[in-house]
C-alpha cells in the first residue's frame, strides 16, 4: 500500500485557471494555433525600468537571503504608496512581502482561522479562495451573487449568512472573475455588519489600479473607524506591472497577525525572491506611465469584447469595472449539440470549444457557479477578434 494522503490534501483541488491554460499550452506544444483566454496574466512584458532594476540587484549582489518578511525599503514603499493613494496609516512592519499574493492569502487565512471557522465567499469567486480557506482546516461557506446585482453580495444576503461560526469575510473588489466593483456604500453596508459581529475581512485588492471609465476603486478598510484593526489588505506587483512570474505580493495586517504570517514564512518558505524584491520596489517607486498606458489598453480591450460578446446570439456579461476578465453568460447554449458535442454545462462547453476551436477559457464552475465561463481579455485586439470569431462559429 502507498503512503496515505493527509485529510486536508485530499480534498484540495488543482487550480482550474492554471490547468486549463497549461493543456492550452499542451496544445501549443503540439503545434496547434491556441487562443488562451483562459489564465488571467497581463500579456504585456514587465517594463524595461523595473527588469533594469532586477539587474542592477544582481550586479550589486543582491542574491542573498532577505530578512523572511520582505526588505525594509520595499515594506516602507508598500505603506507609502498605500497612504498616498488611500489615505491609511500602516507602520512598515505591517507589511508582509510573500511570494505573490497567493501565498499573501494563504498566510493570513493560516495565522487566523481554526479548524471549523465559517468563512463567507460571495461566488464566483477566484478559484483559489475556497481551497486556500480549506488548507487552513476552516470552512467556505459560498454565498451565491446574482448577475442582475453585477454578482454583488448585499447587505441582507451577509447578514443571513451568519452564524456563531462565523470568522472573517472575503472580499475581492474589483473582482476575478466578473470584473464588478463594489462603490464605497455598498462596502460601507457590509462594513457595519463586519463592525457589529466582530468578524475579519481579508480584502483582495489586486485590481485596485486596474479600473475603467467611471468607476472608482474604494479601499475596504478606509470605510469605518475600526475596520483597519478587523481587515487584512492583500495586494501586489502581477497585474498592476504584468509581474505574474516575479512572484511578489503581501499583505497589510494588524501588527500581531503581521508578525505571525512572518514567522510562519520564516519556517514556511523564507524571504520570497531577493531580486524580485528589488524590482518590485522599482515597480511601487519608479516611473508610474507604465500602468496608465497597459490600462488603457485594457480599457479597449474591455470595450471590444463586451461588444463582441454583446453581437453573439444567446451570450451576455455584467458590466466590467475593472480587472480584465469577462464573465460570460453561457446558458441559453447548454444542453445543446455544439460540433456533434451535447454540452451540458460550463466545464463541457469549455472543453468542447477548446478541443473544437482552440479557444481557452475558464469554466464557471471552477469559480463557483455554473452556466458560465470566464474569458481573460489581457490579449491583444487580434486574439480577441480571432478567438471571438471562433467562438461565434462554434455557437452558430
Ligand atoms: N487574487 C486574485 C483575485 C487573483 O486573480 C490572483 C491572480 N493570480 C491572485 C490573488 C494571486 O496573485 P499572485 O500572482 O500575486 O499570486
Ligand atoms: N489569478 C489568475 C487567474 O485567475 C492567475 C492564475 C492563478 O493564479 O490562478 O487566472
Amino acid at each position: 500500500m502507498g503512503i496515505e494522503l493527509s485529510k486536508i490534501v485530499q480534498g484540495i483541488e488543482p487550480s482550474a485557471t492554471l490547468a486549463m491554460s497549461a493543456k492550452a499550452g499542451e496544445l501549443r506544444a503540439q503545434g496547434q494555433t491556441v487562443y488562451n483566454l483562459s489564465v488571467g496574466e497581463p500579456d504585456f512584458n514587465t517594463p524595461r525600468h523595473i527588469c533594469e532594476a532586477a539587474f542592477k540587484a544582481i550586479e550589486a549582489g543582491k542574491t542573498r537571503y532577505t530578512p523572511a518578511s520582505g526588505i525594509p525599503e520595499l515594506k516602507k514603499a508598500v505603506v507609502e504608496e498605500y497612504k498616498n493613494r488611500c489615505g491609511l496609516e500602516y507602520a512598515a512592519a505591517q507589511c508582509v512581502v510573500s511570494n505573490g499574493a497567493k501565498h499573501a492569502l494563504h498566510n493570513s487565512f493560516f495565522c487566523t482561522l481554526n479548524p471549523g471557522d465559517e468563512v463567507i465567499i460571495p461566488a464566483p469567486y477566484w478559484v483559489s479562495y475556497a481551497e486556500l480557506v480549506k488548507l487552513s482546516g476552516a470552512v467556505p461557506v459560498i454565498l451565491q451573487t446574482d448577475e442582475s446585482n453585477n454578482f454583488k453580495l448585499t447587505a441582507e444576503q451577509f447578514r443571513a449568512a451568519i452564524t456563531p461560526k462565523t470568522r472573517m469575510l472575503l472580499l475581492c473588489s474589483p473582482s476575478n472573475p466578473t470584473g464588478n466593483i463594489y462603490s464605497g456604500q455598498e462596502l460601507g453596508e457590509l462594513a457595519d455588519i463586519v463592525l457589529e459581529n466582530n468578524l475579519f475581512v481579508v480584502a483582495d485588492e489586486i485590481y485596485d489600479r486596474l479600473v475603467y471609465g467611471d468607476n472608482k476603486f474604494v479601499s475596504f478598510p478606509t470605510l469605518r473607524p475600526g475596520l483597519q484593526d478587523r481587515t487584512i489588505v492583500i495586494n501586489g506587483v502581477s497585474k498592476t506591472y504584468a509581474m505574474t512570474g516575479w512572484r511578489i505580493g503581501w499583505a497589510l495586517a494588524p501588527e500581531n497577525i503581521a508578525k505571525k504570517m512572518s514567522s510562519l514564512q520564516s519556517q514556511e518558505t523564507s524571504n520570497p525572491c531577493s531580486v524580485s524584491q528589488y524590482a518590485a520596489l522599482e515597480a511601487i517607486t519608479g516611473d508610474q506611465s507604465c500602468v496608465s498606458l497597459m490600462v488603457s489598453e485594457f480599457a479597449k480591450r474591455r470595450d471590444y469584447v463586451a461588444g463582441r460578446i454583446a453581437e453573439i446570439p444567446g451570450l451576455s456579461c455584467a458590466e466590467m469595472g475593472g480587472a480584465f476578465y469577462a464573465f460570460i453568460n453561457v446558458k441559453k447554449h447548454l444542453g445543446r449539440k455544439l460540433g456533434g458535442v451535447t454540452v451540458n454545462n460550463s466545464k463541457e462547453f469549455c472543453l468542447a470549444l477548446l478541443d473544437q476551436k482552440k479557444v481557452a477559457t475558464v469554466m464557471g464552475s471552477a469559480f463557483g457557479t455554473e452556466g458560465y465561463i470566464r474569458a481573460s481579455f489581457a490579449n491583444s485586439i487580434e486574439n480577441l477578434q480571432e478567438a471571438f470569431d471562433r467562438i461565434a462559429e462554434f455557437l452558430a
